[in-house]
């Protein structure tokens, strides 16, 4: 009798561990998985080729998927439903996009388009740098989060009519930070790229201070 109800309680307890433990996809929920992904939504990741889609003022764009299913899901969680471990699986998904392109023996460093800091107050996290720190995880290769600053409140590239217009003088680079790149090539690194607005005009404050050996590598390429 009393084996008996040991058994039952040791059983009953495995059951509730799987159920606090089981792993579940982070996009669509479904238990089929070890991994963050489950196997169908991991397929659902739309990579792109490994060559640039644009070269501005001879600075490759990159972009490693489209922004479709997998890819969308997992930027909305990450910026819109506080769902930080998104971040994990878009930096391993730019990390699996870099193995493919450019030249593996440059000595770089990762930056990343900024948020206003209001911005990353209410969402209490910056979701760029999160993302940021997997792809330097995996890579290997040095952040600097302050060599870009946001310096005004932009409402969202998505939300403006004139999207030139509207991220103009809208980034500054930080002067103080200069050195800890001579030598080194940029790689900024953004979430969603659609008319290259925001990429350019960090590049133009780029080419005005004299840099120019950079490489744009965003998550997604939209529209
Ligand atoms: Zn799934």
């Amino acid at each position: 009798m009393f084996l008996e109800l040991r058994n039952n309680l040791n059983r009953f307890i495995e059951f509730l561990l799987n159920l606090v433990f089981i792993k579940k996809c982070i996009v669509c929920s479904c238990a089929k998985t070890d991994d963050l992904l489950c196997k169908s939504c991991a397929k659902a990741v739309h990579y792109l080729s490994g060559f640039p889609h644009k070269i501005y003022n001879e600075i490759p764009i990159y972009s490693a998927a489209l922004y479709q299913d997998t890819v969308k899901s997992l930027i909305g969680n990450l910026k819109f439903k506080h769902k930080k471990t998104s971040a994990i699986v878009l930096g391993k998904i730019l990390f699996d996009y870099f193995q493919k392109t450019g030249d593996k023996n440059k000595d770089y460093i990762i930056c990343f388009v900024p948020s206003y800091f209001t911005k990353s107050a209410t969402r209490g996290y910056n979701h760029m740098f999160l993302i940021a720190k997997e792809f330097s995880n995996l890579t290997g290769i040095e952040i600097n989060k302050n060599l870009i600053n946001k310096i005004k409140y932009t409402k969202p590239q998505y939300k403006s009519k004139n999207r030139q217009k509207n991220i103009k003088g809208s980034f500054r680079i930080n002067n103080r930070e200069i050195n800890s790149i001579k030598g080194k090539t940029v790689i900024l690194l953004d979430d969603i790229t659609t008319s290259g607005a925001t990429l350019e005009e960090i590049l133009n404050c780029f080419i005005k201070k004299g840099i120019k050996n950079i490489i744009c590598l965003t998550v997604a390429k939209a529209g």
